[in-house]
């Protein structure tokens, strides 16, 4: 399957906007975070020649602006759009998604958006001593599955975990997105890495909050297996 980077802090040229916040595109059809900015999102689809028209469900991982940001400008492009987001989203959320006419789906437990292409449903998390819930994007394919995050609010290896007793005969492919390890230190993300390792993680795809140094030690890990995510930049799983 294809997973285009429409939205990263980095981007493959210069026509295309960067900013905080992911958003990864599968298929053409399974719209994975919107970045902080719905005017820069849809500019990056333009230059992209994505087709809005094709996407059919916008999965959202957490309830963060950088996550959410740019769901208000599709959902006004693309009336009834379905949301698969957690149960436990803020209220403001809800309602702002149902304002706009969005076809609002709460995930508690893993769940089927399209063929092969799964949300682990609401995972416990914290964020600066808040509850905040957060899913993954799950896409499975002969090469195995693989694995998107937003922030991994919950913890990278708690959500690896997660998809791991999902699909349990399944080995993990490729996971990608914001780890969120950008206050940790040298030792802990080495840790995390080696986990990646023991899990049999094959590539490895960090950015967004993953933090730089992070990024590094992913890349001294996996050399050829680390994956470079930028905005216009198109993984095959
Ligand atoms: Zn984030
Ligand atoms: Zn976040």
């Amino acid at each position: 399957m294809r997973i285009e980077v429409l939205f990263d802090k980095e981007a493959k040229n210069k026509t295309l906007r960067t900013g905080w916040g992911v958003s990864f595109l599968v298929e053409e059809k399974v719209l994975f975070d919107t970045g902080e900015n719905g005017a820069w999102l849809t500019e990056n689809m333009k230059i992209l020649n994505v087709n809005i028209d094709k996407i059919k469900a916008v999965v959202i991982s957490h309830d963060h602006w950088d996550h959410q940001g740019g769901l208000w400008e599709l959902l006004k492009r693309k009336k009834g759009l379905t949301i698969y987001a957690c149960p436990n989203f803020s209220a403001e959320f809800k309602d702002k998604a149902k304002k706009l006419n969005g076809n609002l789906k709460g995930t508690k437990n893993i769940t089927e958006t399209s063929k092969n292409i799964f949300v682990t449903g609401e995972i416990t998390g914290e964020y600066k001593g808040e509850y905040m819930p957060e899913q993954a994007l799950v896409v499975k394919t002969n090469k195995g599955i693989s694995v998107i995050t937003g922030c991994a609010h919950p913890g990278i290896i708690k959500m690896l975990n997660t998809v791991k007793k999902n699909f349990p005969k399944e080995d993990i492919y490729a996971v990608l997105g914001g780890f969120h390890l950008m206050d940790k230190d040298k030792m802990l993300i080495e840790i995390i890495a080696d986990e990646f390792k023991k899990i049999g993680v094959k590539k490895v795809g960090a950015t967004h909050c993953s933090g730089p140094r992070a990024e590094e030690i992913f890349k001294l890990k996996y050399k050829k297996d680390f994956l470079p995510i930028k905005a216009g930049a198109e993984i095959k799983v």
